[in-house]
This record gives structure tokens, C-alpha cells and sequence, in this order.
């Protein structure tokens, strides 16, 4: 099998991009690609790429196109054995973008949609200042379930926490910011009538609904 589809998952913070990310993965049996972890495993090797991008982790300036393009197509071929790929964190410039379209013209891929995750700001703000997560394993409560009450996570038992990143005027921040840095990738997506939208109103991180959302994905995407 070779890789044949390729789904870029967008969406704003909040949005539950990593949740759905991962049903996906599980239920297409397709590989995961983030730019953000494969920068951070990259920058463990030892090699002058790794080198140079631990400077920009570590200094906090923007890594050049071609180094971004080497880890890309590096990171791809690791994994162009599965049917298809969910990529998350990537393009976020216009000058990837055209990283994308050489993926798909090397893999012959057949399949290509972005699936932007929309989500209500003020929605998302009400929702993520009133939830607990667990500092250790990242599990999530809301209000009324019997973590929430205890403040003990149910998975690992730690003490869970509001967390301080969570605070509205910070999360607006990202939201926004979120919104004006993907806008060009995203616009130049939707002129080609490639975006899928999900209405993440319904994503408020309730079971019922994140397997809600999956489902609208699916369909949306017509896979059975
Ligand atoms: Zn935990």
C-alpha cells in the first residue's frame, strides 16, 4: 500500500484538532504527521539539520524554508507506507504551501482535503476557563463529573488543576492569533474548494460529542 490520501487538519486552539486527529488515525489507519513534534524528535539527532533546528527552538527564530522542506520530506518517507496521512501544524505559510503540492505530485496522491474545524471564540472561551486538566497526563474534566469535584484524575491519580493557559485573556490570544497566521493557507485552500468545514460548536469536549463531530468528519470526507 502507498500513500494515496492526505488530510490537513486545521483548526483554531481549543477546536479539539489533537482529539479528532487521533479517531482518525485510529479508525483510517493512516500515519500522523505534527511539524511541531517532528521538530522537537529532529532536534534530538545528531546531524547539522538537527543542528540548526535546535537554534530556532532554542532562540526562537524562524526556521528557513529549505530546512523545513528537508524535514518534511524526511519525515514523510517514514511513513508514505500507510494508506494516507493526517497532517497537523502544516502549511503555515504560503511558502509551504508548495511543499504540499510536491508531496502530492511525488506520492501521486489521489486524495487531498482540508478539514478546518470551526469553533465558535466566545463559545471556546466559556468552555475551556471552567474545565480541570491533569498536569500529568493531560486528561480533561468538566464541571460535574466526579473528578471535577474530587480534583483527583481518574487515569493516573494526580491532582488536577485549572490550568494557568487556560486563562481567557491568554486563549483569546492564541485563538486569535491562530485565525490570522493560517488565514492566507486557509483562503488559498478554500479558492480551490478544498475545505471541509465541521461545525466544532459541537466539539465541547462531552463524548457524545467529539464522536459526533468524528462522525461528521466521515461523512464529509465519504468515508463508510
Ligand atoms: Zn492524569
Amino acid at each position: 500500500m502507498q500513500l494515496q490520501n492526505v488530510i490537513l487538519l486545521m483548526g483554531p486552539p481549543g477546536s479539539g484538532k489533537g482529539t479528532q486527529s487521533k479517531l482518525l488515525v485510529d479508525q483510517l489507519g493512516y500515519a500522523y504527521f505534527s511539524m511541531g513534534d517532528a521538530l522537537r524528535e529532529y532536534s534530538k539527532q545528531d546531524n547539522p539539520l538537527a543542528k540548526r533546528i535546535k537554534e530556532t527552538i532554542d532562540g526562537g527564530v524562524i526556521l528557513p524554508d529549505n530546512d523545513v522542506k528537508e524535514l518534511f520530506f524526511d519525515s514523510i518517507a517514514k511513513i508514505a507506507d500507510k494508506p494516507g496521512i493526517i497532517i497537523d501544524g502544516f502549511p503555515r505559510t504560503l511558502g509551504q504551501l508548495g511543499m504540499l503540492d510536491e508531496l502530492i505530485a511525488k506520492y501521486h496522491v489521489k486524495n487531498f482535503k482540508v478539514v478546518f474545524l470551526e469553533v465558535d471564540k466566545q463559545k471556546l472561551l466559556g468552555r475551556l476557563t471552567t474545565r480541570k486538566t491533569c498536569p500529568n497526563c493531560q486528561a480533561i474534566y468538566l464541571p460535574g463529573t466526579k473528578e471535577y469535584i474530587s480534583e483527583i484524575c481518574s487515569v493516573c491519580g494526580h491532582k488536577i488543576l485549572i490550568r494557568p493557559d487556560d486563562d481567557p485573556s491568554v486563549v483569546g490570544k492564541r485563538f486569535d492569533e491562530y485565525i490570522t497566521k493560517t488565514a492566507p493557507v486557509k483562503d488559498h485552500y478554500e479558492s480551490l474548494g478544498q475545505v471541509i468545514h465541521i461545525m466544532g460548536d459541537q466539539s465541547d469536549l462531552a463524548q457524545e460529542s467529539i464522536k459526533k463531530v468524528h462522525q461528521e468528519i466521515l461523512n464529509k470526507l465519504g468515508v463508510e
